[in-house]
Order: structure tokens, then C-alpha cells, then sequence
């Protein structure tokens, strides 16, 4: 049957159609995923990276960026502030005690009480040599009608000698209160000066004054060399140090949002402003340079001692710079995020695209095994019933077969006990009902073995002795086996092994399995039967029951066991002792299996699970 059902199987795959993954005609590819939104695509994802990631990250990172340098940018401008205001104070404080120093000079007095040209000329070269020492502009002796009596400059073009500076402010402080300080331009040198003045004084007397004038070129050439401008505004805020030569003698334009130390006089109405625009913050200016706008940060500090404000500018592109790298930097991360995102995505989707596909194939292959395993099945379920049909018809020829031949013989032993009744022989119509007594008995055994067949078990194994039932069986047989001359030979261990079973079913199994053999050596030159009881080291109980038959033929061999099978001639078997001892052993727990011995004839092996229990 099973073999049968095998047969059919190639048949059935040749119906299959070849499955493959990409069949796609009948089973479009699922594309469909769950809509969760834009991110649900990579492509989308990408994009709205690069359209809106990038450009917020950019915006984000620039204005960062804008953030750190301008802080850094203040606290440098900040300091730098600090370092111009020392050298403008350490410039003019430097000369500040030279002047004053000079009114107690005995030259100096001598020169202002007798001012004889010997003194000047003496005095006009130790004031050169001293203005040449100190690096200042000019530095001379005026007496106290404002005449300049001798000069450091005396032997130039510019000379102060003989020059009445009586208006200066610088002279009119000092012979008022002793020392006057002014910036001013020189008005025969044209070059801007700090004048710094001291009165001499002799005997309660004002004999005159020392003045000294200090120049910023030096100061200005220092600060150019500077990555800043720089501006230092009088009290009128008006430039008069510079590192930008254009920017002086102008004011500070008056509306400029400016948060100043001081607030400026108001400029005279021609002096021109400075440059300068609102520059977008307290703190930004915006000049002009070159016909181009620059922006500046502007830093104010006032300077000690005086009405002056130091300005500092500095240019605020690196922080422009540095937020457009960051803005760069911010948009490059951004997009490579993106893509990133992006492989990930592309990834995970075709993941889920192969996994999508998997299930898919998977789902069509189950669903065409299924379909294969239900044709199988049916394919099955139809042979089963022509296997039972066949075999109920073989069976109902056999079970014809063996009832009507004793049927038709008590029949005719009937006819005929009737007739020797009539003749007057009850002898021969006692022979005859003998006769007909022994075809019911075989009728009987036939119907016995239908009845085994059809017996189920009870379903309580107990211990049985398998030594014992060997020699019942053995001595069930023994007339038939003297009648056909048959020689059982029995090896049994000298002591009783007992197997889990049926004590009635395993007899009904070894008078089958010695039946058998007593038909199979029937005719030969020798007929033997060997009945060889073991016990196996795991627990088994082997019996073995061979014989010197012609054997089984191989082709034989694999339905043996199956109901019906028989090779004897109508009338001898029915095939189905094998059958129900293969069934019995099987509900046993042991097994039966048939073999041909390498010396001839057929050998049936029978394994039982030994029982614990050795004794009843
Ligand atoms: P039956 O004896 O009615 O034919 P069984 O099921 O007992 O039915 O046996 C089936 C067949 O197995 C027999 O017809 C025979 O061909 C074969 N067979 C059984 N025992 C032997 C044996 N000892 N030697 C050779 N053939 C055997």
C-alpha cells in the first residue's frame, strides 16, 4: 500500500508546477508596506535631508559658529583695547616729568633772566640733544611773553626760535596755574603734538615756561603694524591719533548708536565726520573703504587723566568666515546623515522586500504542497479502497473457495448416508457422518481464523512464560507433524523466561509460525524444524524458528506480512497467519521479522520485552 502510494508520488510532483520565488505571474511581488509617512521610503528621506536637513543644519551650525567667534572676537578686541590704551598712556606719560624737570634747570633760569645769544645757542643744543634722547617732537624754552628764546629744532627749516606762542593754550594754563596740557596742531610744523607746559618760576617771578611737544607717528606706525584701527577723539570728538591717516581731524558722526565712555562736544560745524555708518549692533559699525562697505566691531575705552576716547575696530569677517565653514561643515553632516539614513533605509527596505518575497514563496510553496498532499491523500484514499476491495473479493474467493469445498463434500456425504440408510449400512452412514463432523471441524478452523483476524486485543499484557508456550504450541501441532513426519527440535534455556504478552495470542503466533514451517518442509528430504529461545543482554527474549523448507522468495519477502498474502495453493491458506502475528507481536511491544538462513530454508525471528516478574 505504501509502496503503492509512492509509485504515485512522481506523478503527482511531475503535475506540480516548479516553484521558484520569482514566480511573479500568478503572485504579483507585495510591495505594499504599511504607509508610515515620508520616512517610509528612502529616497523621500534622502531628499527631505537634503531639502530641509541640510539648509536648517547649516543655518543652525552658522549661527553657532557666529555665536563662539563673536565672543572670542570681543574678548580679543577687548584685550587688544587694554593693550592700545597702555601704549597711548605709557607715550605720554613717558616725557611727562621732562618739562618739569626742566623749570628747575640754572640754564634754563639763566637763559629766561638773561637770555644772551651764547645761553641760546648753549640751551638750543642741549635741547636738541634731549628732545633726539626722548624722541620728541619739539622741546623749548619760552619766556614769559610767549617768545620762544630757544628750541630743540632751532637749527631747521620749522624753527621755533623767535616764534610767539603767547596764544597757545598749553602757555596761557601753565603761566596761569603752574602746567598746561593741549593737542594741537603745530602751527609752523603743521604736525599734530601733545603740549605739555610747565612755568619756571624765580624769585615769586614768572621768568617763563618749558614745553615739550610729543608726536604719535611712532605710536600710530606701532598700532598700523596691528590687525586693528585704531582712533583716539578729543573731547570734541574729533580724530587726532590714527592708524588711518583719512580719518584725521574728523568727528564722530553724531548719530551713530554708539555707547561712548564720554559723550563728545559738539563738533564744529565744518569739521568733517568720520566715515562711519550703523553697522547692524550697538557695538557694529559700517565704513566705508574703497568704495566697499566693511563692518567693524567698535570697542571704546576713556583715557585716564584726559577727555579722551581710544577706538579700537576690528573687522568682523573671520566671524562671517567661520559661520560659513560651519554652516558648510553643518550641511555637509546633514546630507551625509542623510545618506546614511538613506543606505540604512534602502537597506532595511530591501530586507523587508526579500523577507516580503520569502514569505510569499513560502506561502505558495505550502499552499501547492498542501494541494500535492490532498491529491496524495485522495490518490491514497482510492487505492486503499480498491486494496480493500481487491482484497475482500480475494478474500471472499478464498473463504468460497474453503467453505463450498466442505460443503460440497458434506453435501455428498449426506446424498449418500440418505442412500446406505436406505440399503440398510448404518456403518458406512456413521463413516459418512464422521466425515462430515470433520469437514464442519475445518470449516470451523476456517472460520476461527477469520474470527483471530478480526479479534482486537484486549489491551492487558501481562508476563507470560515464552518456554511454556512453545511447548504448547509444539504439542497443539503434534499430530499433524507425526502425520507429515516433521522433527521439532526445541532449544530452550533451562530455566523459564518470561515476556510481556497474551498467553492464548502468543501461542496463536509460535502454532503459526511452527505451522508454517511444518508446510514449507512438506515433501522435502529432510524436514526439520529448529525452535531456539534466547535472552538478549538488553532485555529481550529472541525466539527463532527455522526450518529446512525451500525457503522464501525474495520478492516475497517485503509483503509477507501484509493480510492475504499467500504462495499455497486455494484451499491451503488464506494468508493471513503472518499478518496477525505481526499484528499480536506489534501489541506486544516486541517484533517479527522473516529472513532466509545462508544454509537453506526460512528463519522467523520473534522478539518479546522480557518481563520483570519470573515467577507466577
Ligand atoms: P498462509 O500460511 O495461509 O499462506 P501466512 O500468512 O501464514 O498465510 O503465510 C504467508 C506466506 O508466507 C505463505 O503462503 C508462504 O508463502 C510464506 N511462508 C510462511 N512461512 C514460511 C516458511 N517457513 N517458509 C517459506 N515460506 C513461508
Amino acid at each position: 500500500m505504501i509502496c503503492c502510494g509512492a509509485q504515485l508520488l512522481p506523478r503527482h510532483l511531475l503535475r506540480t508546477k516548479a516553484i521558484t520565488p520569482t514566480d511573479s505571474t500568478t503572485h504579483p511581488r507585495p510591495r505594499q508596506r504599511p504607509f508610515v509617512g515620508l520616512l517610509a521610503e528612502p529616497l523621500q528621506l534622502l531628499l527631505l535631508m537634503l531639502v530641509v536637513g541640510a539648509p536648517v543644519a547649516a543655518a543652525l551650525a552658522a549661527m553657532w559658529a557666529a555665536a563662539v567667534a563673536s565672543t572670542t572676537l570681543r574678548e580679543d578686541a577687548t584685550t587688544q583695547l587694554a593693550i592700545y590704551e597702555a601704549n597711548l598712556r605709557g607715550e605720554l606719560e613717558r616725557h611727562a616729568a621732562v618739562p618739569l624737570a626742566l623749570t628747575r634747570d640754572s640754564d634754563v633760569v639763566e637763559l629766561l633772566q638773561s637770555p644772551d645769544p651764547g645761553r641760546v645757542t648753549r640751551m638750543n643744543r642741549k635741547l636738541e640733544e634731549l628732545a633726539t634722547a626722548l624722541g620728541a617732537s619739539a622741546l623749548y624754552v619760552m619766556d614769559h611773553a610767549g617768545l620762544t628764546l630757544a628750541a630743540s629744532n632751532w637749527n631747521t627749516a620749522t624753527s621755533f626760535v623767535g616764534q610767539n606762542f603767547a596764544y597757545r593754550p598749553y602757555f596761557r594754563m601753565a603761566i596761569a596755574s603752574g602746567e598746561g596740557h593741549h593737542f594741537a596742531l603745530g602751527t609752523t610744523s603743521f604736525v599734530p603734538g601733545f603740549y605739555t607746559a610747565h612755568r619756571v618760576m624765580a624769585e615769586n617771578r614768572t621768568l617763563g615756561a618749558v614745553v615739550l611737544k610729543v608726536g604719535f607717528e611712532r605710536l600710530e606706525r606701532t598700532w598700523r603694524l596691528g590687525p586693528d584701527k585704531v582712533a583716539v577723539t578729543d573731547r570734541d570728538g574729533m580724530v587726532f591719533i590714527t592708524t588711518e591717516d583719512s580719518w584725521r581731524y574728523h568727528a564722530l558722526p553724531r548719530r551713530l548708536p554708539l555707547s561712548l565712555p564720554s559723550t563728545p562736544e559738539p563738533a564744529r560745524e565744518e569739521t568733517p565726520n568720520l566715515p562711519w555708518a550703523f553697522g547692524g549692533g550697538a557695538d557694529r559699525i559700517a565704513v566705508r573703504e574703497d568704495g566697499a562697505e566693511r563692518r567693524y566691531l567698535l570697542l571704546s575705552a576713556a583715557v585716564p587723566g584726559g577727555d579722551w576716547t581710544l577706538h579700537t575696530l576690528t573687522g568682523i569677517a573671520p566671524v562671517a568666515e567661520w559661520a560659513q565653514v560651519a554652516g558648510l561643515l553643518g550641511a555637509a553632516l546633514a546630507a551625509l546623515a542623510g545618506l546614511a539614513a538613506y543606505a540604512v533605509a534602502q537597506r532595511r527596505t530591501t530586507l523587508a522586500d526579500r523577507l516580503a518575497m520569502q514569505e510569499t514563496a513560502r506561502v505558495e510553496l505550502e499552499r501547492r504542497v498542501a494541494e500535492a498532499t490532498a491529491e496524495l491523500r485522495e490518490a491514497e484514499n482510492e487505492l486503499t479502497q480498491a486494496v480493500k476491495l481487491a482484497a475482500l473479493g480475494q478474500m471472499s474467493a478464498g473463504i468460497a473457495h474453503e467453505i463450498n469445498q466442505p460443503l460440497a463434500a458434506i453435501r455428498s456425504f449426506a446424498d449418500n448416508a440418505v442412500v446406505l440408510l436406505d440399503r440398510g449400512r448404518p456403518e458406512a452412514v456413521r463413516g459418512n457422518l464422521a466425515e462430515i463432523a470433520g469437514l464442519t471441524d475445518r470449516m470451523a478452523a476456517i472460520t476461527r481464523q477469520l474470527k483471530g483476524f478480526a479479534r482486537r486485543a484486549s489491551g492487558t499484557l501481562s508476563p507470560v512464560q515464552v518456554d511454556a508456550a512453545v511447548e504448547q504450541a509444539v504439542s497443539l501441532l503434534g499430530s499433524r507433524l507425526r502425520r507429515d513426519a516433521v522433527t521439532v527440535e526445541t532449544d530452550l534455556p533451562g530455566e523459564p523466561v518470561w515476556a510481556m504478552g497474551e498467553d492464548v495470542r502468543l501461542q496463536q503466533v509460535l502454532v503459526n509460525l511452527i505451522g508454517n514451517a511444518a508446510d514449507a518442509v512438506r515433501g522435502r528430504p529432510q524436514r526439520l524444524v529448529r525452535i531456539l529461545l534466547t535472552c538478549s543482554g538488553d532485555g529481550e527474549a529472541i525466539l527463532s524458528v527455522r526450518d529446512t523448507g525451500t525457503g522464501i522468495r525474495e520478492e516475497d519477502l517485503p509483503r509477507l506480512f501484509v493480510p492475504f498474502f499467500t504462495t499455497k495453493e486455494a484451499g491451503e491458506g488464506l494468508g493471513l497467519g503472518l499478518s496477525i502475528s505481526h499484528g499480536i507481536v506489534e501489541e506486544f511491544g516486541g517484533s517479527l521479522t522473516a529472513a532466509n538462513h545462508p544454509d537453506g530454508g526460512a528463519i522467523f525471528t520473534l522478539r518479546l520485552k522480557r518481563a520483570e516478574q519470573t515467577a507466577r
